[in-house]
């Protein structure tokens, strides 16, 4: 039997009881355990073959879970050697609601260390390799979670994260969809934070329904996550409009700014067809743009600084033998299980937010946050959704980003970075392609517009396929 198929058709066929379960999850995994040999999309997979006798709603749908949430009992490393050897003793909540769904783990996908970069470049555990391409990056920081899902022909859902682009840029440059949902939308307990004013769990997939589906599984009120919104849990499947007649598009001039041309004129034809569909659109400026790359910087660096303080060679992960005092003994184990780009941010977060320098560079972030904010706020009074490019560049080539200085790296992240200071859901889903390379289109809506956010995207999605 072959199993090429959607996740919908998955679950009806497994409702149908057409599916057998054992054949089906033995070939899911030696498909998987083949291309990860090629592409080095995973920290571990996890063997899940055995059938379990009532599986509610998933059905036993295989599940990528990103290295940084924690799944009971398997390696859980944040793309981090200093985490080597970590076996949570309990399931991040969304990986407990998967679970609880009738999901089943395939695996932990390689990322940037803790999610930091832009190209999966950083990971302690190999670089996965766009598999449109090998000598081009997944994008990051969940790479492996994208190239993964772009390659596995099963149906499969991928559980990612972004601070400040992690979903949107890998699905942009592996030809997915990319779902980050609104800050606070899904528990973060259990995620190994990067920043916790930023970080949200979300989802990579190969279809907008199908990220519906595991919103509609993660998303909901957490007693355990202080910052978790008290919304009730929704079913955001149904994806009931055929059309966009009604809505209307803000276009931000600053998105367009130092974007290849080739992105520009895919993204400007999803912008007409989405007229075609019965929308408008109008250009909109959100002026606050150009200072959130650095506000965004400071702020993620200075939280990941105090957060990574707790890897110190004691508690969990990698440790050595005792020796020396406790600066000797925390610095040995920092110096060697830390990456460079964590001990980069490490040192730029802790000089932004040393006595002297919080205000001049801490406190200013947040005020410019706010801004970014108000931009974001002002606009979605008049607008439903903004149409911008996902990314600025298609997919590098690993000789490329070896040329690139660190800002230049963080340069890179100028057109997703805006809607995650707001804490903005925003959809990455493919509109084109340059040759063999992919071309994300960017949908962002307002706090809490998720629903409307699927639609949109669902619709322009289906007239895309039909071309
Ligand atoms: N590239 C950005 C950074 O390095 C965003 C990463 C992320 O969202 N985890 O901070």
């Amino acid at each position: 039997m072959r199993y090429k198929m959607t996740v919908k058709e998955f679950i009806d066929k497994s409702k149908a009881g057409e599916i057998e379960y054992v054949d089906f999850a033995t070939k899911a995994l030696e498909l998987a355990t083949s291309q990860n040999e090629l592409f080095n999309f995973f920290q571990c997979l996890t063997p899940f073959t055995k059938k379990i006798d009532v599986e509610p709603c998933l059905y036993g749908l295989p599940i990528s879970v990103k290295d940084n949430i924690c799944v009971k009992g398997v390696q859980s490393c944040a793309g981090s050697k200093i985490l080597s050897g970590y076996l949570p003793p309990f399931d991040a909540t969304a990986v407990a609601s998967i679970k609880a769904h009738g999901g089943r783990i395939i695996g932990k996908t390689n990322q940037d260390e803790f999610g930091f970069g832009t190209f999966s470049t950083n990971c302690a555990f190999g670089t996965p390799k766009n598999p449109l391409d090998p000598e081009r990056s997944c994008g990051g920081s969940s790479g492996g979670a994208a190239g993964f899902t772009s390659v596995f022909d099963f149906p499969h859902i991928a559980l990612a994260e972004s601070t400040g682009g992690s979903i949107s840029c890998p699905a942009s440059f592996c030809g997915v969809v990319g779902l980050t949902p609104t800050y606070g939308l899904v528990s973060r307990y259990g995620l190994i934070d990067y920043a916790n004013s930023l970080d949200k769990i979300g989802i990579i997939t190969k279809s907008v329904w199908d990220a519906a589906l595991g919103l509609s599984i993660i998303a909901g009120h957490d007693p355990k996550d202080s910052t978790s919104l008290k919304t009730e849990g929704k079913d955001y499947t149904k994806l009931e409009k055929t059309d966009l007649n009604g809505i209307k598009i803000g276009i931000p001039k600053e998105y367009f700014v130092s974007v290849s041309d080739e992105i520009e004129k895919h993204v400007w034809s999803a912008i007409k067809k989405a007229e075609s569909l019965g929308a408008t659109y109008q250009e909109v400026s959100l002026p606050n743009t150009r200072y959130a790359l650095s506000s965004y910087y400071i702020i993620a660096t200075s939280e990941a600084s105090t957060n990574l303080a707790k890897f110190c060679g004691m508690r969990y992960g990698a440790h050595q033998p005792l020796e020396g005092n406790f600066n000797e003994y925390f610095s040995l184990v920092r110096s060697k299980f830390f990456g460079e780009e964590a001990k980069r941010r490490i040192i730029l977060g802790t000089f932004a937010r040393m006595s002297g320098y919080r205000d001049a560079y801490y406190l200013k972030a947040m005020k410019v946050r706010t801004l970014v904010i108000q931009d974001f706020k002002k606009v979605f009074q008049e607008f439903d959704c903004l149409f911008a490019p996902t990314m600025p560049i298609l997919p590098p080539k690993f000789v490329d980003i070896d040329k690139l200085t660190p800002a230049q790296q963080y340069q890179m992240d100028v057109l997703t970075v805006p809607p995650n200071l707001a804490g903005v859901p925003m959809i990455s889903i493919p509109c084109g392609n340059v040759a063999h390379l992919p071309v994300g289109l960017h949908i962002m809506c307002d706090h809490l517009q998720e629903e409307k956010m699927l639609n949109i995207a669902n619709v322009l999605e289906s007239s895309m396929k039909k071309v």
